[in-house]
C-alpha cells in the first residue's frame, strides 16, 4: 500500500466501533475523528469492525535484518510502512542506533514514539546497536537519551555475561536503579530489556515503566508491577527464537543455553499470570534485527493461544489502551476496518479491509 496524495477530505464510516462495541457513524475530518456528522463527508465503509489501529509497543525501525543499524531515512520509512500495512498505526521504537526525528509526524507513517538509543554495558549487547558504557556512565547516558526520544528511553538490563557463561544483569542493582531514577528526573519513562530473573527483580523494584520481554518475572513481582503501573511487553514472537539462540550458544555456553530454554518454556505462564495479576500487558513484536516487521497479528495470536489472554482485553490493550498508554489522543484520525470480527476470530487482524491514517485512506 502507498498513501494517497490527494487532499484530505472528510470521511464517513458506519461500522462496529470496537472500543464501544457499538455500531457507530464515525467521521474523520483532517486528523481528527468524531461521532458528530461532518458536512460533505464521503462514505468509505458501511460495514465491518473498526479500531484505531494496532500498537507495536516494541519494535525497531532503525535496525535492519541481521542486527545492523539502518543507513537512511528511507530504510526506516520502508520498515514502518511494512508495519502500517498490517494495521499497526502506532509504534513505540524501543531503541534505535540511527536517529530519525524528521520522520515523526510525517504523512503516511504510523505515529512514532521513540526511545533514543539503547544504553547497554560495555560489550554486553548486540555490537553497534547500543551506546555502551561503564557503570559510572550509565545514569548520565540514560538521562541524556531523554533528549533524543519522545518521552521514553531504553535500558538493556541484562545480557549474556561470557565470563559467567550465563545471563547476568548489565550493571549492579544500584547502578540500574540510579539510571532509572536519572531518566525519570529528566521526565522520561524507562523501558528495560530483561530476560533473567535477577535483572527483572531489580528493575521492577526500581520502578521501571515497562519491562521488555520479562521472561524471568517471578510471581511475587506481579502485584507490585500492577500496583505501580510497570507494564509488560512480552514480545512472544521474539521469545519463540530462544530455542535457536540456545542451539547456537550450546557448545560454548551450555548453562546459558539451558537457561534460555527454561525461560522460553515457562514464559506463556508468566504472561498469563501477569495478565491475571492486573499488570498492563501490551503488544510488541521486537521487529528489527532478528525479527521481521509486520508480525503484529502473529504476536496477537501467541498472546491469545499460548498465553491465554482473553480476546476482548487483548484487543483493547493492543489498540486503544496501548495508544492511550503512549499518550496518543483518543480522537486522532486513525482507523483500521476489518470485514470479519476479530473478537470472533483474531486471524481477521491479518486482513485489514481499509486503513485510514492521519485522516487519509491508504490505497
Ligand atoms: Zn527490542
Amino acid at each position: 500500500m502507498t498513501e494517497t496524495q490527494v487532499p484530505t477530505r472528510p470521511l464517513h464510516l458506519r461500522v462496529v466501533w470496537l472500543p464501544d462495541d457499538t455500531v457507530r457513524d464515525l467521521y474523520v475530518d483532517g486528523d481528527r475523528m468524531t461521532f458528530d456528522p461532518v458536512d460533505g463527508a464521503e462514505t468509505v465503509a458501511t460495514a465491518g469492525f473498526a479500531l484505531p489501529g494496532l500498537v507495536d509497543a516494541h519494535c525497531h525501525i532503525g535496525i535492519r535484518r541481521g542486527a545492523a543499524p539502518i543507513e537512511s531515512l528511507d530504510e526506516a520509512r520502508s520498515l514502518a510502512y511494512t508495519d502500517r500495512d498490517t494495521g499497526v498505526l502506532a509504534i513505540r521504537d524501543a531503541g534505535s542506533p540511527y536517529p530519525y526525528p524528521e520522520l515523526v509526524g510525517e504523512d503516511g507513517l504510523p505515529r512514532l514514539i521513540r526511545a533514543g538509543q539503547h544504553i547497554a554495558a560495555s560489550k554486553r549487547y548486540l555490537r553497534g546497536i547500543g551506546l555502551e558504557c561503564e557503570p559510572d556512565e550509565a545514569a548520565g547516558a540514560l538521562a541524556r537519551q531523554a533528549k533524543f526520544g519522545d518521552g521514553w528511553v531504553k535500558l538493556v538490563g541484562d545480557w549474556i555475561d561470557r565470563s559467567r557463561g550465563d545471563l547476568a544483569p548489565s550493571f549492579e542493582p544500584e547502578v540500574l536503579t540510579a539510571a532509572i531514577e536519572a531518566a525519570h528526573t529528566e521526565g522520561a519513562k524507562v523501558a528495560v530489556h530483561t530476560f533473567s530473573e535477577e535483572a527483572v527483580a531489580c528493575v521492577v523494584e526500581a520502578g521501571a515503566d515497562s519491562v521488555e520481554h520479562g521472561t524471568g518475572l517471578a510471581p511475587d513481582l506481579l502485584d507490585r508491577m500492577a500496583a505501580q503501573g510497570t507494564a509488560l511487553v512480552p514480545t512472544m514472537v521474539n521469545i519463540d527464537t530462544f530455542d535457536d539462540i540456545a542451539a547456537t550458544a550450546e557448545s560454548k555456553f551450555p548453562t546459558y543455553a539451558d537457561h534460555m530454554r527454561r525461560l522460553k518454556a515457562g514464559f506463556p505462564d508468566v504472561v498469563r499470570a501477569a495478565w491475571e495479576a492486573g499488570v498492563q500487558v501490551y503488544l510488541g513484536t521486537d521487529a528489527g534485527g532478528g525479527i521481521d516487521h509486520g508480525l503484529a497479528a502473529e504476536e496477537m495470536h501467541l498472546l491469545h493461544e499460548r498465553a491465554g489472554i482473553p480476546v476482548d482485553g487483548l484487543l483493547a490493550a493492543a489498540s486503544w489502551k496501548g495508544r492511550d498508554w503512549l499518550g496518543l489522543p483518543a480522537d486522532l484520525g486513525d482507523l483500521v476496518v476489518y470485514d470479519r470480527d476479530p473478537r470472533v476470530d483474531l486471524s481477521a487482524l491479518r486482513e485489514p479491509a481499509a486503513i485510514i491514517l492521519r485522516g487519509r485512506v491508504l490505497a
